[in-house]
């Protein structure tokens, strides 16, 4: 008998062997031919064995993607679809057809989910998608990268928080209503408090206790405006929608924050790309979130301190950044930030107290006209806002 291994890149894979039940003597020819034969038998094994194993992991991917309830959508880096999961096709209603290769825009008519998918940073970031049936989905989309770092495409899971927005919106209206209530009594403190001194001559204790007591009521009626506040602006639906240029809107705010700036010590700067396309949009919406986010990097910049504010044009959006040289923010305050009422702590700056909702109502802002806001930030070196816009006439235009 002659006994040959099956050896595939230095893998023992199996043995062949032949035998004669008579006497035999192996030729060099009868050795050659049984040695080249073991060697594609190993190639062939070897072969099976990889098609098993990745047809294996196949099809365990493709059970998952089938189980998931929620959607998944990878397309390319040019955004033609590579793989939607059948909760996918279910919730855009696409056809059973294979539909790999064409333009998501031409499949899916959703000018939020272009928007989300076209956001080119490498983080995962999240998107709120509005359907027109009244479902809200939460997009969260991220790039897919090869080993050598080059982007292979855009990865965007959507998950129904129709419920959670639905208790959200309770919570609101129930915090409003209550906030609405407290109106009448804050303002009758109000008054009263600021009467004091001119009913009686107080002493100087007395009259720094009145102060107190005006400037804690001032400060809970600001907080009270702003809940109402944001609950106008998440109920309002496009009201005084127009064409604005974005770069405009911008100077004047910022001309409006150069005061305090100056009287803090702060220098602000700004400049402009060559060719900005205008927005569209609700203008004093707009003008609220720019002034918000230029007048959180003054007050969070010590004096001496720059705020940059910038606005460019990347791919179809219009965006503002603005970046401070200030206290900066950690990264577990970073991913917290632009939820309701979340302030940092320890990083009240003089007499300014805020609401918390600042940010709240810029991440409402921008997502009413179909864009988003991010941050970069250094804790102790300062920090970078984005707001990005879809420019008029883009795939993101709402008007
Ligand atoms: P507020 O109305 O209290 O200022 P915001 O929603 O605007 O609330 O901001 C939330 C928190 O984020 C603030 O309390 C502050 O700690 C932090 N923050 C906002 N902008 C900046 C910034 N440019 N630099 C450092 N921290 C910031």
């Amino acid at each position: 008998m002659i006994a040959l291994p099956l050896l595939h890149e230095a893998n023992l894979l199996g043995g062949l062997w032949l035998g004669y039940s008579a006497s035999h003597h192996f030729s060099p020819e009868e050795s050659n031919l049984l040695t080249t034969l073991a060697g594609q038998a190993a190639v062939a094994v070897a072969n099976a064995r990889l098609f098993e194993t990745s047809e294996g992991g196949r099809q365990q991917l493709a059970a998952i993607l089938t189980a998931t309830p929620d959607a998944v959508i990878v397309t390319d880096s040019r955004l033609r679809i590579l793989l939607l999961n059948p909760a996918a096709k279910d919730l855009f209603e696409l056809p059973e057809e294979d539909i790999r290769g064409r333009r998501i825009n031409e499949m899916i008519h959703h000018p939020q989910l272009a928007v989300a998918l076209r956001a080119s940073d490498e983080r995962t970031s999240a998107h709120e998608i509005k359907l027109a049936d009244g479902r809200t989905f939460s997009a969260s989309t991220s790039s897919i990268f090869r080993q050598d770092g080059s982007i292979i495409g855009r990865l965007a899971v959507l998950r129904d928080v129709t419920d959670f927005k639905q208790l959200d919106r309770q919570k609101t209206d129930a915090i409003a209503a209550v906030s609405h209530d407290l109106k009448n009594p804050l303002s009758l403190m109000h008054g009263y408090a600021t009467m004091l001194p001119m009913v009686g001559k107080l002493n100087v204790r007395q009259r720094e206790f009145s102060k107190k007591i005006v400037v804690g009521v001032e400060q809970m009626s600001k907080l009270i405006e702003d809940v109402l506040d944001l609950q106008r602006i998440e109920s309002i639906l496009g009201s005084d929608w127009e064409t604005h240029r974005f770069e405009e809107l911008t100077q004047n705010v910022l001309e409006e924050a150069r005061p305090t700036a100056i009287a803090k010590g702060i220098q602000l700067e700004y400049s402009l790309a060559d060719e900005i396309r205008p927005v569209s949009g609700d203008e004093s919406l707009l003008r609220r979130a720019i002034r918000h986010l230029i007048d959180n990097g003054v007050r969070y910049t010590k004096a001496g301190g720059t705020v940059r504010v910038h606005v460019d044009m990347r791919a179809d959006d219009v965006v503002l950044s603005v970046t401070d040289n200030g206290v900066g923010i950690s990264r577990a305050d970073q991913d917290r930030l632009f939820e309701r009422f979340y302030r940092v702590s320890g990083q009240q700056d003089g007499e300014y107290v805020g609401s918390g909702l600042g940010l709240t109502f810029v991440k409402s802002i921008s997502e009413r006209h179909g864009g988003r806001v991010w941050l970069e930030s250094q804790l102790g070196q300062g920090s970078t806002f984005f707001l990005s816009l879809p420019a008029s006439g883009g795939e993101g235009d709402q008007s």
